[in-house]
């Protein structure tokens, strides 16, 4: 009601107020077609063909009037021209009886006679003759006294009406034709607009179905396509849907630009035509997704047309170099996963994120266990909030060491939830979903102040927190750290920081900002799990950090292959060419340990030293180390 009665006023104000006094169905079309701007021109299209139709109609009618009005105005112009010789010649008649008598039966016709006739009757070039000869002219006998013919009076017929309609007459005949040709021309154009018109919408039709870049049906179309399959389906068939992911889109879009990514997703799309059965409906719904249905016998092997799809899409491709992408797919099928859309949709959903966490060219078929997965997010939807309340949540710290000597330099908090009934739940399982609730500011808050505060315990080591993404992307994360600095009066210069690679590269003008005013605070920054994303050594240049934390794939990979330790060097030098410090995480054996010594990073972290515990468990690990006891802590 608010709202109408606003638009109304706003309406009224901005000089539309005629339409207040337009009927009704005039303001719903102009609600309507306001809602979408191609209704609207279309609508107003054909309120342009409406009135070019009129106006031919009127071209022609006028044409028509304007040849029936020359047809009448001719046959007036003859009636009253014949009126006027029926006129003539009873005046004619008068005059010669008058004059006869004023002159006499004389045989002989005096010329004064034929003029004096002439001047009453009104009549042009009047003669008497004769013997006249047989031409256009009118005439009349004239008898003598005996009664017999002495002669005719012949004179000029003259047709003034018609004389005038004649000369009219090509005037009219060049409107009636300028008409026609305006109306012939305007046909024409109509028709051709029509044609126009036509494609356009069809065109338009297409374009609301289809993907701009691929030309493949878009989500919505893939959805309805889907339906159809389904409803379709013989009893004895099998619908498969398939939703397909590409890895690394961020990457090749640093690498490739945007268009370099389109000219790929379009070299994709080819691939993916080219390797499905023709049976098969592919379409794009996402900036890097597709999706594909398939229905046909149950002994049709769908696991392997998509596995053949990704193989596809993995073959090299050609953008002004060689470029690679792999990809992962998810899919399930009516009627073994699903009876519904809505399920086989979901349940393909489900499907496709386990395949995101098995890599690149997994192919999962949607399984129960993976929707016990789905049950478990919406468990911790529920219980997070209350947890938070409820004093389950606590920290635990893993002592971070010197890679020379061994002792205990920092901690890291690391969040932990013990569920009264579930038992322990991991951070890398509740967190995403506390990030997608919005909960991620309370939870980090909580974090950072307990941190902060159990930092009193040991005042020789800093206090390593974890911020995630959206608290680093959020500008008052600077205050939240200044406040809880203040309230815990620990020194600045003993918190370190940890954020990770990906929140630099989405917005690195932002973030070089962000770690300058944490610095300005005179907190310390570590760069977390390098290497397990990006990757890019380049970038790091730019932002201001103090640690890099180099991720624990790379300590798995240094017993793996003759090259790990090489590239760990690499990494460790480079770190420190970039002047920070280099610290190592996940080391497990004594055996990395050395190796790691030996590449040159300044601290460790690992299970070999001690696992995260909470914080009384530090307090007596630390005061083993100052005793000399514990034999993991020494190098
Ligand atoms: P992270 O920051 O890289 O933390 C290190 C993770 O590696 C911890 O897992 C730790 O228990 C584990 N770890 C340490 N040493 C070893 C080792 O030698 N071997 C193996 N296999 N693992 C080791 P955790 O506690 O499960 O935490 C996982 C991730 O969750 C953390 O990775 C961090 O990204 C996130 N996280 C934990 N606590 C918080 C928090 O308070 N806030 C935020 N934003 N994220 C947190
Ligand atoms: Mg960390
Ligand atoms: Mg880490």
């Amino acid at each position: 009601m608010g709202g109408e009665a606003i638009t109304e006023a706003a309406g009224a104000s901005s000089g539309r107020s005629l339409l207040a006094w337009a009927p009704a169905w005039v303001k719903r079309r102009r609600r309507l077609t306001a809602r979408d701007p191609a209704d609207a021109s279309r609508a107003r299209t054909r309120r342009m063909f409406a009135a070019s139709r009129l106006i031919v109609v009127l071209a022609v009618l006028a044409m028509a009037a304007t040849v029936l009005s020359a047809g009448i105005g001719y046959g007036l112009a003859r009636q009253s021209d014949e009126r006027l010789w029926a006129e003539q010649r009873a005046s004619l008649r008068n005059a010669v009886t008058e004059f006869r008598a004023l002159f006499g039966q004389a045989n002989e016709i005096d010329p004064r006679f034929v003029r004096m006739v002439e001047q009453t009757a009104g009549l042009k070039d009047l003669k008497f003759e004769t013997d006249p000869a047989i031409t256009d002219r009118e005439m009349q006998p004239v008898m003598d006294a005996h009664g017999r013919i002495a002669g005719f009076f012949t004179w000029q017929k003259t047709n003034p009406m018609v004389g005038v309609v004649s000369r009219l007459i090509p005037l009219i005949t060049g409107i009636a034709l300028l008409l026609m040709g305006f109306a012939g021309f305007s046909l024409w154009q109509l028709r051709r607009a029509r044609h126009v018109l036509a494609a356009s919408e069809e065109l338009a039709a297409r374009a609301a179905d289809m993907d701009k870049l691929t030309g493949l049906p878009n989500h919505a179309k893939m959805l309805e396509l889907l339906d159809l399959n389904l409803a379709e389906r013989a009893g004895d068939e099998v619908t498969t849907f398939a939703l397909i992911e590409l890895d690394g889109m961020a990457d090749v879009n640093a690498h490739l630009g945007v268009l370099g990514s389109d000219e790929l997703i379009v070299a994709v799309a080819a691939r993916l035509k080219e390797a499905l059965p023709a049976d098969a409906l592919c379409g794009r719904i996402g900036s890097d997704e597709f999706a594909l249905t398939l229905t046909g016998p149950a002994d049709v092997d769908a696991e392997a047309v998509i596995r053949a799809a990704l193989e596809s899409i993995a073959r090299p491709h050609w953008i002004d170099t060689v470029v690679r992408v792999s990809a992962h797919a998810g899919f399930a099928q009516t009627p073994r996963h699903a009876s519904t859309r809505g399920e086989l949709t979901r349940r393909a959903e489900l499907a496709l994120r386990a395949a995101a966490k098995k890599g690149a060219g997994a192919v999962v078929a949607f399984t129960p266990e993976i929707d016990t997965v789905s049950a478990d997010q919406k468990f911790i939807q529920r219980e997070l909030p209350r947890a938070l309340t409820a004093n389950e949540l606590e920290l635990h710290y893993q002592p971070i060491v010197a890679a020379n000597g061994g002792r205990i330099v920092g901690v890291e908090a690391l969040l932990r939830w013990t569920h009264a009934t579930r038992g322990p739940i991991g951070p890398a399982v509740f967190i995403p979903v506390a990030e997608q609730m919005g909960l991620m500011d309370t939870l980090g808050a909580f974090v950072l102040r307990r941190a902060l505060s159990e930092a009193h315990r040991w005042p020789d080591l800093y206090v390593a927190v974890n911020l995630s993404p959206l608290q680093v992307r959020d500008a008052s994360i600077v205050d939240l750290v200044r406040s809880a600095l203040a309230e815990s009066r620990v020194a600045p210069s003993r918190l370190m920081l940890e954020i990770t690679e990906g929140v630099l590269i989405d917005n690195p003008d932002e973030m070089v900002k962000r770690i300058e005013d944490l610095h300005a605070l005179g907190v310390r920054i570590a760069l977390d799990d390098f290497g397990s994303g990006y990757s890019n050594l380049g970038y790091l240049q730019r932002f201001p950090l103090d640690k890099l934390k180099i991720d624990r794939s790379f300590v798995v990979a240094l017993g793996n292959s003759a090259n790990g330790g090489v590239i760990i060097q690499a990494i460790v030098a480079l770190g420190r060419a970039l002047g920070l410090s280099v610290l190592v995480e996940g080391v497990e054996t004594e055996q990395q340990r050395v190796l790691l010594r030996l590449a040159g990073c300044d601290e460790m972290q690992g299970f070999l030293f001690a696992r995260p515990a909470p914080a009384k468990a530090i307090d007596r690990l630390l005061a083993q180390t100052h005793s000399g006891s514990p034999k993991a802590l020494t190098a």
